[in-house]
């Protein structure tokens, strides 16, 4: 499957069964019965959108039907599969949905059971995400994650065997005092079940995460930087010997039919419609995003309001460095001639000495028109975009 030209839908379904110490996410725990008026409420918000309107876009609402669903959260699969499959039939019922949607669904290992399997390939689930983030004991431990070793494997193995078109396996490394065996071994565990892609994520410290706060009371360290840096290239070069194309800065798939097409629409501003508390949107020149918390966000739509809280008007200089740095986080890079005929703004030009000194640094090359970063470009890809000026 290749990128589409459609919109593509996100839908935030907040609850995990705990919360991870690291997590930066707006999540929370909640029983069944919390969860089916998390369902009805997010319904009302979809209603609102009936006949395809867009909140906040005006004149620039996409007319093409939505050819991307990225179920995210959050942990979706914690949701009974009614609950998924009511906010599904709600979405067909407002809004234009392509017959072939790319349906994308996030799951933790300890819901992939047979019978939540089939109904998620019913729902039309053909990338199947499973939050692995480790296959030993100890980095689950020190993660808080609540599921085992044991069913990291096992959930991976189901999931390869329920007949999704991809299933992928998120993995963190950059453990405090993680050494590059260890990291080493989590990929080979991975790569001996058999996954069409892998994501794998930096673990971060985020300010207000409890990982954060020990973190600010100094009993909890971060691996240097110099040493994720060394992960992070481990994990390019060691994935692309196994024939993973890393075509992002933390995603690796065996093929393009296996990328992530709802991802692909965030990286060269396709416009993307976002529904549930804290969902962020785009559209033309416009990002508006939802009330953060569940609470604000019901009382909005129990009031028949939308639970927009904000929005930003993106000027043309704004979304040129926007579509640069996302560029220069994807292998594919950015296509030099489009850029110069949607932005106006002929880069390489424009920054002669910039983009020589960088290709002579080996951390950009020109390739067919593009400006593709190198492997240590994609490591630091926010700061090479930075390097140039997009101003006319
Ligand atoms: S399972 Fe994922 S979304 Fe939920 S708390 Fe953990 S990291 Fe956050």
């Amino acid at each position: 499957m290749t990128a589409n030209p459609g919109p593509g839908l996100y839908l935030h379904l907040p609850f995990c069964s705990s919360i991870c110490p690291y997590c930066d996410f707006y999540v929370l725990t909640g029983d069944p019965a919390r969860q089916r008026r998390f369902v009805d409420t997010l319904i009302a918000e979809i209603s609102l959108c009936t006949g395809g309107r867009w909140p906040v876009v005006g004149a620039e609402s996409p007319v093409e039907p939505f050819d991307t669903l990225y179920l995210g959260g959050g942990t979706p699969s914690i949701l009974a599969a009614e609950e998924l499959t009511r906010t599904l039939e709600a979405l067909h019922r407002a809004l234009p949905i392509d017959d072939d949607c790319w349906i994308s669904l996030e799951a933790n290992p300890e819901d992939v059971i047979p019978a939540n399997l089939d109904a998620w390939r019913q729902l039309g689930v053909c990338f199947l995400s499973l939050g692995v983030q480790s296959f030993q004991q100890q980095n689950l431990d020190f993660l808080g994650r609540r599921h085992t070793a044991e069913q990291s494997h096992r959930s991976l193995e189901l999931a390869l065997g329920a007949g999704f078109h991809t299933v992928s396996a998120d993995l963190i490394y950059g453990l405090p005092d993680q050494s590059r065996e260890d990291w080493q071994h989590d990929l080979e565990l991975a790569l001996a079940l058999g996954p069409q892609h892998l994501s794998c994520y930096q673990l971060t410290f985020h300010h207000g995460t409890p990982f954060g706060f020990r973190k600010e009371r100094g009993e909890l360290a971060e691996l240097p930087e110099e040493a994720q840096a060394e992960l992070f290239l481990l994990t390019h070069r060691f994935l692309a010997e196994k024939a993973f194309e890393g075509y992002e800065v933390s995603n690796f798939a065996t093929g393009p039919e296996h990328r992530s097409c709802h991802n692909q629409k965030y990286w060269d501003h396709t416009p993307y419609l976002g529904l549930g508390p804290s969902a962020h949107s785009f559209a033309g020149h416009h990002r508006w995003w939802n009330r953060r918390k569940i609470k604000p966000w019901e009382t909005r739509l129990e009031d028949g309001e939308s639970p927009v809280e904000s929005s930003e008007h993106l000027s043309p200089t704004d979304l040129a460095f926007e579509r640069l740095i996302l560029a220069l986080r994807t292998a594919d890079g950015l296509d030099l001639e489009s850029f110069r005929s949607v932005y106006g703004v002929d880069l390489l030009s424009a920054n002669l000495e910039v983009a020589d000194r960088l290709q002579v640094d080996g951390l950009i090359r020109v390739d067919s028109g593009c400006l593709v970063p190198t492997t240590r470009g994609l490591a630091i890809a926010d700061t090479l975009a930075r390097s140039f000026d997009i101003t006319e």
